[in-house]
C-alpha cells in the first residue's frame, strides 16, 4: 500500500489536518484534499458489558479527558495525554492518529526519494537512522509514529472502517514488511470506530515513553503495560511498545516471563531483558533496546507495586 492508501480517486483524505497539513506545506502531498465528515463517529459509547466503543473523530484530548476512559482503560488515556502538545491534541483526531503517515526526515523531505514515495529504496538504512527502528523488520527502516495504535495493541482493541469490522491493529497496520505503507488501509477506505474490551477484574496499566526532548515530540521508545497481579503473582500482561519498529510491537517473551511469576525485581528485571527478543538493531540505535529496557523495568516495577 502506498501514499493512496488514504486517498480516494478525488484526492487524500483529511481529519483534522493536523499531519496532512504539514506534508501539504512541503509538498510531501499533493493534490486534492477530501474533508472527512463522519457524522456521529466523534463520541465514546458504552456497552452493556463495559466496553468502550471510540469514534474514529473522537479527538486525543476527549479521550486523555474523559473520566470513564480513564477509569477503564488508563493507559489508552496515559498515551492520549502524553502525545503531542494540549493544541495538537484538541485538534487530531484518533481515526487520524492511526493513519498518520512516517516521522522520517527522508520520508518528509519532498527532494529525496524513499519506498513511501515510490522510490526504489530506504535512504535512511545507508544513512542517519538515528530514530529508526530496533527491530529491522522490513525495508524501510522508519518506526511508525503512533502513540495510540502502541496502546490500543496492548489493549487488543479492533478497528471497524467503512469496508471491514473488527480489525486487529496488527491488520490495520500490517506486520512491517512493506516499506511503502504506514497502515494497510485499502484506497479510499475509512477508519470509522475503535472497540476496546471489556476490562478484566482487578486491571491495572501505565504509560512512559522515552523521549528526546520533555514536550512535542515523538517518543524514541514508548510502552503501554497493563497487568492483573493476584494471590502473589502476574496473572495476565500485556505490554506493546511504539517507537521500536516499522509497527508497534508486543513485546511477547516479557509478557511469558512474567505471567505465573511472582512480581518481584528479578522477575522484572529478567522480563525486561527478554524484551528484546527478536531485535535487529541497526548500527545507530542500539541504544534504544537499552531504553527499552529501562521502560519495561519502570513500568512493570510500578504496576507491582
Ligand atoms: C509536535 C507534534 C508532536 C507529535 N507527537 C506525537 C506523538 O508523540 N505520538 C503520536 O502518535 N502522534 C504525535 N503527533 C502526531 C499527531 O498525533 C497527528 O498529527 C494526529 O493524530 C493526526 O490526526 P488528524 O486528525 O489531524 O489527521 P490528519 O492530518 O487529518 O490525517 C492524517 C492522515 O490520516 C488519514 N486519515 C485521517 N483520518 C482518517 C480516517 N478516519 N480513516 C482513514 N484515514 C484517515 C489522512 O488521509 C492522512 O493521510 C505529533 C504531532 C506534532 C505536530
Amino acid at each position: 500500500m502506498s501514499e493512496a492508501a488514504t486517498m480516494t480517486a478525488a484526492g487524500e483524505f483529511r481529519a483534522a489536518g493536523t499531519d496532512l497539513s504539514e506534508r501539504r506545506r512541503t509538498g510531501v502531498s499533493k493534490g486534492p484534499v477530501v474533508d472527512l465528515v463522519l457524522p456521529g463517529d466523534d463520541g465514546i459509547v458504552w456497552g452493556a458489558d463495559g466496553a468502550a466503543t471510540i469514534g474514529a473523530f473522537a479527538t486525543i484530548a476527549t479521550i486523555a479527558a474523559d473520566t470513564r476512559i480513564k477509569d477503564a482503560y488508563p493507559g489508552v488515556a496515559a498515551t492520549a495525554l502524553g502525545l503531542a502538545t494540549p493544541q495538537i491534541r484538541h485538534l487530531a483526531t484518533l481515526g487520524g492518529n492511526l493513519a498518520q503517515r512516517s516521522r522520517c526526515w527522508y520520508y518528509r523531505n519532498p527532494h529525496i526519494a524513499c519506498l513511501k514515495k515510490g522510490g526504489s529504496d530506504c535512504p535512511a538504512r545507508a544513512g542517519n537512522h538515528l530514530y529508526g527502528v530496533a527491530f529491522d523488520l522490513g525495508p524501510c527502516v522508519a518506526p511508525h509514529p503512533s502513540s495510540m495504535a502502541a496502546a490500543l495493541l496492548a489493549y487488543e482493541a479492533t478497528v471497524s472502517t467503512d469496508r471491514r469490522k473488527a480489525l486487529s491493529i496488527a491488520e490495520l497496520l500490517g506486520n512491517g514488511s512493506d516499506g511503502r505503507a504506514d497502515h494497510a488501509l485499502q484506497a479510499g477506505e475509512t477508519i470509522r470506530s475503535i472497540v476496546l474490551p471489556t476490562p478484566l477484574q482487578g486491571e491495572r496499566a501505565l504509560y512512559k515513553r522515552a523521549i528526546s526532548r520533555s514536550y512535542a515530540e515523538w517518543p524514541l521508545v514508548e510502552i503501554c503495560a497493563r497487568a492483573v497481579i493476584a494471590d502473589g503473582a502476574f496473572r495476565f500482561v500485556r505490554i506493546a511498545a511504539g517507537g521500536i519498529a516499522p509497527v508497534p510491537l508486543r513485546l511477547q517473551a516479557a509478557e511469558a516471563a512474567l505471567e505465573g511469576r511472582p512480581p518481584t525485581e528479578a522477575t522484572i528485571a529478567n522480563a525486561a531483558k527478554l524484551a528484546a527478543t527478536g531485535a535487529k538493531p541497526l548500527p545507530m540505535t542500539g541504544y534504544k533496546l537499552d531504553l527499552l529496557d529501562g521502560l519495561v523495568r519502570d513500568l512493570l516495577g510500578a504496576l507491582a507495586k
